[in-house]
């Protein structure tokens, strides 16, 4: 059964349909009210839908198929949109009492820099929740849903997800034409929202791969033994009956189909123990929160640079700062001698070793899923082109 046989059996579910899957899987039969019925272009109320595009086209008329390019898919989708699977809110701005936020001193540290405060002002910044559902496979199966919030800004704030699922369903809705949305920023957003999330996976699934890893190896060893046992008998029997001449031979060539067949296990081992991550967004919120904005003037050497940093009236907490090299998020704030590039520690101690900085030299955040999981070593099946 693939994801989207699901996605088209719970949408109808969803909205009220009746549906129960075939013996098999990889089809179920729906019944549609009718306003559903209408939206999604069927010309039944009772029809089957299956993912084996194939069968489905040279079968009976009543399979509908659902895949990619399907008119089905490309009708479900506003669908479920509408019914809440994305969602876009907004928290009333609360006034801050007197001296109850923090000073920038209290989350930043300035490596390299002076900075001077020039003011604060309050305002709004959009903040967008990705909820992940992932799954690992080897011999086991690890399941989980992961919530990733990332501010327009591009930074992972990882108190906010709870906060807002908490709260946000008594906020008001929050309406906004679609140009508002830059589909540029918003790709960026779900990139390093994908770069978080599979960061909390490989955290999560520590215990899980010592678990796959043990196993493999009990099976490798007993791979290695049973084999190793079945060449010692054979060599014995040659030894012991003085084998000569052609059954000599025949015995020479079983004992070399015996390590070839270990070699094949042992090969077959590696698939069955390699982790195969899933991932997959389930649900999209965007939460436009109050914030206020410190505007600093950082000073080093004869340059100067301006930046913004963002105090998050929800988690009444400052909001990391995405290093400006390889994206990663900062409290520690290091700064190159020219362009003032806001550099992470590990970015800055390649500048302060090579006395080049990495942004000024080209490095720039990973702006594609490729670069994503080039960074973390994950193999991806059939590469993503969505760059
Ligand atoms: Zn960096
Ligand atoms: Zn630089």
């Amino acid at each position: 059964m693939s994801n989207l046989l699901r996605f088209a059996y719970n949408l109808i579910e969803e909205t009220d349909g009746v549906v129960e899957w075939d013996p098999g899987q990889d089809q179920f039969q729906a019944l549609l009210p009718g306003e559903i019925q209408t939206r999604l272009g069927l010309s039944e109320s009772l029809v089957s839908i299956s993912d084996n595009r194939v069968g489905a086209l040279k079968g009976e008329s009543d399979i509908v198929p659902i895949g990619y390019g399907t008119e089905l898919l490309e009708r479900a989708i506003p669908v479920a949109l509408e019914m809440g699977r994305t969602a876009a809110v907004c928290m009333p701005y609360v006034a801050s009492r007197k001296k109850n936020h923090k000073d920038v001193d209290d989350y930043f540290s300035f490596t390299n820099a002076a900075f001077k405060e020039k003011g604060t002002h309050a305002g709004t910044l959009d903040y967008w929740l990705w909820s992940f559902e992932a799954a690992a496979d080897a011999d086991e199966r690890h399941e989980a849903i992961y919530h990733t919030c990332i501010s327009a800004k591009g930074v992972d704030c990882p108190v906010l997800p709870e906060l807002i699922l908490d709260q946000g369903s008594s906020w008001e809705p929050l309406t906004f034409e679609p140009y508002e949305i830059s589909k540029e920023d918003l790709n960026a957003r779900f990139i390093t929202a994908c770069d978080r999330t599979l960061l909390r996976i490989n955290e999560n699934l520590s215990g899980f791969k010592n678990t796959v890893l043990r196993h493999h190896a009990r099976d490798i060893q007993c791979i290695k033994t049973y084999f190793d046992d079945l060449k010692r008998e054979m060599r014995d029997e040659i030894k012991r009956r003085n084998l000569k001449g052609e059954q000599l031979t025949i015995r020479k060539g079983k004992i070399q189909r015996l390590i070839e067949e270990k070699v094949t296990k042992l090969a077959a081992l590696n698939d069955k123990y390699r982790v195969k991550l899933t991932i997959r967004p389930l649900a999209l919120l965007l939460a436009r929160l109050p914030v206020r904005r410190h505007e600093l003037l950082i000073k080093r050497r004869k340059g100067e640079r301006r930046i913004s940093l963002v105090y998050n009236l929800l988690s009444r907490e400052f909001d990391a700062m995405a290093c400006e090299a390889c994206g990663t998020d900062t409290h520690s704030l290091g700064f190159c001698d020219n362009a003032l590039h806001l550099l992470c520690p590990s970015c800055l101690s390649v500048f302060d070793q090579q006395k080049k900085c990495p942004r000024c030299s080209g490095k720039r955040p990973p702006s594609g899923l490729g670069g994503v999981l080039r960074n973390q070593g994950i193999k991806a099946y059939g590469e993503s082109h969505h760059e």
